[in-house]
């Protein structure tokens, strides 16, 4: 079925020019927008008022945080903008995801820290920072990893919460389980399904 409408609005500046074609069906009640970058330049997620702005997310990342997010019950209002493979002098490539609101439930910390430590969270009042801290690994991993161990019996008992503590020592983060105590780096553990 032809389209009803059919309309192109442009907008450029030095910085990029991004033409978004919109193209609605208004019989069918569905509408289909595409943005098309005509240069190399990035494009840049729009500055949130106030809220949260997690930066730095190992590429790739980004989204399995949104989904965790989208499965908290006090964040399932919350407005939330995701980024995904922007350019970073720092990383080359990098996640971030802007959530409006003052704080997440402390519980995703840990969770944060298995899936992007090194990532850093913004706190944001009136446009302006107010603070400013960096994930890092914590010395324990309690309900949130999956074991690699595929003997553990927290695999074989879903209902059973995990619980991993960081060993000491320099270099990257490495952890024990508490129940088969199979050692695995930070970069290892995965979320555990209930997570
Ligand atoms: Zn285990």
């Amino acid at each position: 079925m032809p389209p009803e409408a059919f309309r192109t609005a442009g907008r450029s500046n030095a910085a990029c020019r991004v033409e978004t074609f919109y193209l609605a069906h208004r019989k069918g009640r569905s509408v289909f927008s595409a943005a098309v970058q005509r240069t190399s330049s990035p494009l840049f997620i729009a500055k949130i008022a106030s809220g949260l702005v997690i930066d730095h997310l190992t590429p790739g990342t980004g989204v399995e945080l949104l989904r965790v997010l989208h499965r908290q019950p006090e964040l399932s209002d919350i407005p939330m903008t995701l980024g995904v493979g922007y350019p970073s002098t720092r990383m080359g490539r990098k996640d971030l995801l802007k959530i409006q609101c003052d704080a997440l439930p402390p519980r995703l910390m840990p969770l944060l820290s298995l899936l992007s430590p090194g990532a850093t969270v913004k706190r944001i009042r009136d446009y302006v920072t107010q603070d400013r801290v960096v994930v890092t690994a914590p010395d324990l991993l309690e309900h949130v990893a999956r074991c690699p161990n595929p003997v553990c019996i927290t695999n074989a008992e879903p209902g059973l919460e995990t619980r991993f503590r960081r060993l000491p020592g320099d270099g990257p983060a490495r952890y024990r389980c508490h129940y088969c105590e199979r050692i695995a780096l930070l970069s290892e553990l995965t979320p555990a399904a209930g997570a």
